[in-house]
């Protein structure tokens, strides 16, 4: 894939001042909502396997936490520095605010490509982080999840450490194992948020879901399950991809059986039908919805020229560059933003929360039907200013977060 090196943190700032202007936002409260209130990294020593000793380089980065505990992923990934996951600690204040959830924002991550770790060896590593972290998280002050190559097993051995020290303690993390007290629907619901998204977009701009088409970027957690969503709708996904490259079929791939051979040998290669196609054709191939599900910056100004979509329905983080988005405008693709189109996770998580707070299991349909009144109550929240304005769904969403949290930065004072 072509690959353009981006600055994360400088480009969520660029999408913060056009809304902080529009807002008419004093200068000073805008610079300090702007900045992470607190950056912590560490260093976290592994002995392999084999005996030999290796150290990688962690971070914790708590950006606001004006409306409530910092909230927000651990990501292991080779390219995690400390500019994305400020990036990434910022879109959460955003989040949480937008789908007004009682939470700041903050993020985590380890620069570690976890393929080349055994089992034992994540364990470790993922133990030894969450203690180097723990001065500054806890059940009201900042509370992590799963994000980008970390699951429901690694937030278990985070519970686990944590509670070795502080009694039995299912709240100081979510995405956990529903076993441990995690959430029923918390899997499925980045993706079900996502296509949320895309079922109103298709509402508001008089389409037809079962007559429509979609491509994913990413068959991970949220891509594969946006994917199955999308496939009972009706509509027809005719290409996802994954790191070892892209399927298409234009009758519609069979998404329950993809996702079964995904299930079984962890990536898309090898799947027998559908013609192969790389990442980069895969952006440049027709649809009604081209949803990014992976990493962030993969639609820059290099290759946003040449995206065939009618909509960008972000559900990584920060898949879109600004200059991207403002070829994109010119293109007239609308661009559904990250902040709303994959906050269903961090919902359900909060939904999680309470539950172990309460020590109370709530049935899968309520969480379900909270997560569709957040998620719509958001969609036209936004929708509404957006057209009110004049302004893009972005600037809209980022314009509703940030008053939000002005207002109780204001109201508890500096
Ligand atoms: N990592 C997810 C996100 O970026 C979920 C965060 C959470 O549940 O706290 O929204």
């Amino acid at each position: 894939m072509t690959e353009v090196k981006v600055n994360n943190f400088k480009a969520c700032c660029d999408q913060f001042e056009r809304a902080a202007d529009k807002l008419g936002l004093d200068e000073k409260l805008s610079q300090s909502l702007m900045m992470p209130d607190r950056e912590l990294a560490v260093e976290v020593p592994l002995t392999k396997d084999d005996g030999t000793l290796e150290v990688f380089r962690g971070y914790r980065i708590q950006h606001n936490n004006a409306r409530g505990p910092f909230k927000g992923g651990i990501r292991y990934h080779q390219d995690v520095d400390l500019d994305e996951v400020r990036a990434l600690a910022s879109l959460m204040t955003w989040k949480t605010a937008l789908v007004d959830i009682p939470y700041g924002g903050g993020k985590g991550g380890i620069t570690v490509d976890p393929r080349s770790l055994s089992q034992r060896e994540l364990e470790r590593l993922s133990r030894t982080f969450f203690r180097r972290i723990g001065p500054v998280i806890g059940i009201n002050k900042d509370i992590p999840a799963p994000d980008v190559n970390t699951n429901s097993q690694i937030m278990a051995w985070f519970m686990d450490e944590y509670s070795q020290h502080h009694g039995h303690s299912p709240a100081i993390v979510t995405g956990k194992p529903i076993d441990l007290g995690g959430s029923l629907g918390r899997e499925a619901a980045t993706g079900r948020g996502v296509f949320i998204t895309i079922r109103e977009t298709a509402k508001e701009f008089e389409m037809d879901l079962s007559e429509s088409t979609a491509i994913i970027q990413g068959f991970g957690n949220v891509g594969s399950f946006a994917a199955s969503f999308l496939h009972e709708s009706g509509c027809k996904v005719v290409a996802v991809s994954d790191v070892t490259g892209g399927l298409y079929d234009p009758q519609g791939l069979d998404i329950p059986a993809l996702r079964e051979y995904a299930r079984a040998n962890r990536v898309i290669e090898g799947f027998a039908r559908g013609k192969s196609v790389s990442n980069d054709e895969l952006l440049n191939t027709g649809c009604d919805f081209l949803v990014p599900a992976a990493l962030g910056g993969v639609i820059h100004k290099m290759n946003a020229g040449g995206l065939n979509c009618k909509f960008v329905i972000e559900a990584a983080n920060g898949p879109t560059t600004p200059p991207a988005d403002e070829i994109l405008f010119e293109k007239k693709i609308v661009v559904m933003p990250d902040i709303l189109t994959n906050a269903g996770g961090v919902t359900v998580s909060y939904f999680e929360w309470v539950q172990n707070l309460q020590q109370f299991r709530w049935e899968e349909d309520l969480v379900n039907e909270k997560l569709e009144h957040k998620m719509t109550t958001a969609y036209h929240e936004v929708n509404s200013l957006r057209k009110d304005k004049n302004v893009s769904f972005r600037t809209a969403a980022f314009m509703v977060a940030i008053d939000r949290v002005a207002r109780t930065v204001k109201l508890r004072g500096f």
